[in-house]
């Protein structure tokens, strides 16, 4: 196989999410991450590419590598639930600031600890990510240095987006700085410290939003067009926010605006999602890898028809999940110095409740990665994530079915993607 067949392999088992993190570690020359004519990012090799280059990506790229938190971050404070992973405090909270609370997704806490770093000057810069210019349903990845770029950053990308892809040029500014992207970021972060020891020396933070998967982008126009508003004609797309969760806001080139509820968005069961196969397959939606994970707190996992429509109705609150030291001395520390209200302390079988997804998907990603290999595909490599443990508690049934399942969906060609390709 030639370098440039080995990462399109990637790609074409449907591993790939578009992160960026290839295009930074092997460089322009090499990989170009690029909008392909089915609406996805993917690495597109280039002449430069070669097979160390390779190496290092699958040791590296969160398609193929998914570990939990490395155990140096593990201390005598850490409680390990099986379902929720590494724990040191799960708090609920909002951002203390009206403004920031009310833009952000959900209750802001992401966007209120990137402003605590900023100001009180514990990191240099952000690296996270904001709605894409060039592409208006998508997320971009951003370097924010104060909070203006913050507040412009609130809010949550549900279209591909390249967060990593700027990686490279934050460590060569050689300063410090905290990243804020999907678990499966964190994951590519943590994997490529592993070999570049700038990371561990510039990142002393890394945050992540809890992820049940993006939704890929023929079916996000799909969902636009049901609700009024014409995809080949977007100026640009606010998916939440302004509210808890607020509306979904189409702005189109001509000016008009549609906006639509969060629930005729993605359907009252989540019916309307439709998950990219390595979103289906994720073994951590959940963030295990990072400082501190922030969620949404609705009971059974969705908001209610009063929440979604009556957008002043809930101001929002997160769950904040502390996983590691640096993860709770800086949830504490930001709401000691009033960027955070934190209001009670939720356990995990709380978090059981308000993410019942997040549940099903953890105790079904071992078997659904077994399912894959017995179909001869692909899966990723994992670890500390208790995977076999997590399946072994629903009992060999329920591994035969998903295993099952997953492996007839393969052979059906339904992971397989085309070769990437520009367009
Ligand atoms: C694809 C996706 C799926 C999600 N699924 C779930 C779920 O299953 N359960 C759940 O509880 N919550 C889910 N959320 C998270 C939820 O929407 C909120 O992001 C989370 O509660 C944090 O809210 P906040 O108010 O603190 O965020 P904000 O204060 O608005 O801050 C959001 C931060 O995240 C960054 N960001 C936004 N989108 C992206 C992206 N695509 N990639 C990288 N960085 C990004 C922004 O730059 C900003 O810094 C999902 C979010 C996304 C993007
Ligand atoms: S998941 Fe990220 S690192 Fe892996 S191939 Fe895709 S863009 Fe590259
Ligand atoms: S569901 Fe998993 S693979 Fe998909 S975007 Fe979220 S963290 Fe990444």
């Amino acid at each position: 196989m030639t370098p440039a067949q080995r990462l399109n392999r990637i790609s074409e088992e449907g591993l790939c999410i578009g992160c960026g993190l290839c295009e930074a570690i092997a460089g322009k020359d090499a990989i170009q991450i690029a909008r392909t004519p089915e609406g996805a990012l993917r690495p597109i090799p280039q002449a430069g590419l070669d097979h160390a280059a390779v190496d290092q990506i699958y040791l590296t790229c969160p398609g193929t590598r998914m570990e939990g938190l490395p155990d140096r971050l593990l201390d005598t404070e850490t409680k390990t639930d099986l379902v929720w992973g590494p724990i040191h405090r799960i708090a609920v909270g909002h951002a203390s600031e009206e403004k920031v609370r009310f833009q952000g997704a959900t209750g802001g806490v992401l966007s209120a600890l990137a402003l605590y770093l900023l100001q009180e000057k514990q990191v240099d810069f952000i690296l996270h990510a904001r709605a894409s210019e060039k592409h208006p349903s998508f997320g971009e990845a951003t370097i924010s240095r104060t909070r203006a770029d913050v507040m412009a950053a609130a809010g949550s990308r549900y279209g591909p987006t390249a967060t990593l892809i700027g990686l490279e040029e934050a460590l060569q500014t050689g300063e410090r700085f905290a990243v804020i992207g999907t678990p499966c970021d964190i994951t590519g972060l943590r994997n490529a410290a592993t070999l570049d020891p700038r990371i561990d020396a510039q990142v002393p933070y890394m945050l992540a939003m809890v992820c049940g998967g993006f939704m890929e982008t023929p079916a996000f126009e799909k969902r636009l067009v049901a609700n009024g508003a014409d995809p080949t004609q977007l100026k640009s797309v606010r998916y939440r926010g302004y509210g808890c969760p607020g509306p979904t806001r189409v702005e189109h080139t001509d000016g008009s605006v549609v906006e639509f509820t969060y629930l005729d968005m993605w359907g009252e069961d989540d019916s309307a999602w439709s998950l990219p196969f390595r979103c289906k397959i994720c073994p951590d939606g959940i963030g295990e890898a990072c400082d501190v994970a922030a969620s949404d707190i609705w009971p059974g996992g969705a908001p209610t028809d009063e929440e979604a429509t009556n957008h002043s109705h809930d101001p929002g609150d997160n769950a904040l999940l502390m996983r590691s030291d640096a993860g709770r001395t800086l949830v504490e520390g930001a709401a000691r110095t009033g960027y955070l209200t934190l209001t009670e302390d939720v356990g995990p079988r709380q978090m059981d409740d308000f993410q019942p997804h997040q549940v099903k998907k953890k105790h079904a990603a071992w078997s659904r990665h077994m399912g894959i290999l017995a179909a001869g595909g692909m899966a990723p490599t994992t670890a500390r994530l208790r995977l076999p443990e997590l399946a072994a508690a629903r009992g060999p049934a329920d591994i035969k079915a998903q295993a099952s399942g997953t492996r007839n969906r393969v052979l059906a060609g339904k992971s397989r993607e085309t070769t990437p390709r520009e367009g």
